[in-house]
């Protein structure tokens, strides 16, 4: 049945948080801090990554829980150009242990994520979802180990 189902959303938008490094660290915890109640809160798990133009998010969960959740975050004024690139059924989630882990821009795989937006022009339909699903999938499976992956 499709509302007890886990769905997958993938998503890339453009970041609109300006100021220096302090001010945008800031922003990022106040993101993560109430991703984390309110995610945990609907059941839904996921990985957000941040490299300065961009965020990159991956949402695990129930199909309504998905789409309540992503209707609050569409209409943050802290990103723009949100744009869908998956939203599908899947058997397990790949991120059970995070309602919302986090990679920032220092960050290897964010580097990676940068190098993938220049090789592509930056031109956000060129990017899968397949892309940053194993970019986040493989990142944060080594971070799972060491529990590094926190603003
Ligand atoms: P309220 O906290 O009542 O805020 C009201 C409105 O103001 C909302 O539109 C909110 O987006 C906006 N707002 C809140 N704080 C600020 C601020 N500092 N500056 C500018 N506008 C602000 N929420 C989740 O629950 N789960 C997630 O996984 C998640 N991921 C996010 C990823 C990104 C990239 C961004 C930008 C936001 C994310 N959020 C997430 C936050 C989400 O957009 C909402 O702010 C949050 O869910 C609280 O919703 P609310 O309706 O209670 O908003």
């Amino acid at each position: 049945m499709l509302m007890r189902e886990l769905y997958r959303l993938i998503y890339l938008s453009h970041n609109e948080i300006t100021g220096n490094s302090n001010c945008i660290h800031r922003e990022i915890g106040d993101i993560l801090a109430i991703s984390r109640k309110l995610n945990a809160d609907a059941g839904i798990t996921g990985a957000l990554m941040f490299n300065k133009n961009c965020f990159a998010q991956i949402l695990e969960g129930a199909h309504h829980r998905i789409q309540e959740t992503f209707e609050r975050i569409q209409c943050d004024p802290r990103h723009s150009r949100v744009a869908i690139l998956d939203f599908k059924p899947i058997q397990n989630r790949s991120f059970a242990h995070w309602s919302m882990a986090y990679v920032g821009q220092e960050n290897l795989a964010a580097q990676e994520f940068m190098q993938i937006q220049k090789d592509s022009e930056f031109d956000m339909n060129r990017l899968t979802g397949e892309t940053i699903f194993s970019l986040l999938r493989s990142h944060l499976y080594a971070a799972e180990q060491d529990n590094s992956c926190k603003v």
